[in-house]
């Protein structure tokens, strides 16, 4: 499985938007939730301020599968929402990203397609990594969340400003000792 670009664009988007709604110092304003899809590569285009109610609470659905710490938890979550979420598995070749699987129904509007898309994505990763991909970042005193689609799959961080900071703590607390 190929765990960049395109196919898995939904795993990015899915902590962004998280990261957006429930993060205690981010913004969830319909301008602010229009830059996470617009960043992602989603239709940002057909977003309307209506719309911003529906993605603050998949945000705060996504983020309980963020904080899950156990398989079972996080699959019976997307096991759960796989079945609330409209589904109509179809291929689409459309610009830029040439032939690629839709989750939505066609006539979906964006909120439901992005629904899909993330929810299939995070499902896709969780196949292939189980919970190793994705968690809460481990920073003191950060909410934000992370997703890795690198290669390596070390991060445990949602940035790094919050690496670097945990390092050097740790750094100080070593040489006190
Ligand atoms: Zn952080």
């Amino acid at each position: 499985m190929r765990i960049t670009g395109y196919k898995s664009h939904g795993v990015a988007a899915a902590a962004a938007l998280v990261n957006a709604v429930t993060s205690a110092d981010e913004d969830d304003s319909p301008d602010a939730l229009r830059r996470v899809l617009r960043d992602h590569e989603f239709f940002w285009h057909e977003f309307e301020d209506a719309d911003a109610p529906a993605f603050r609470h998949w945000a705060r659905t996504l983020r309980t599968f963020f904080e899950a710490t156990r398989l079972e938890d996080a699959t019976e979550l997307l096991n759960r929402l796989m079945l609330e979420i409209p589904m109509h598995p179809h291929l689409s070749d459309h610009e830029p990203h040439g032939l690629h699987m839709h989750y939505a129904p066609p006539s979906s509007r964006l909120p439901d397609r992005f629904r899909a898309t993330t929810l299939m994505n995070l499902a896709e990763l969780v196949v292939e990594h189980g919970l190793g991909r994705t968690g809460v970042c481990a920073a003191e005193g950060c909410d934000r969340v992370y997703a890795d689609t690198s290669r390596a799959g070390r991060r445990r961080f949602c940035s790094e400003a919050c690496a670097n900071r945990t390092n050097v703590a740790a750094f100080r607390a070593r040489r006190r000792t």
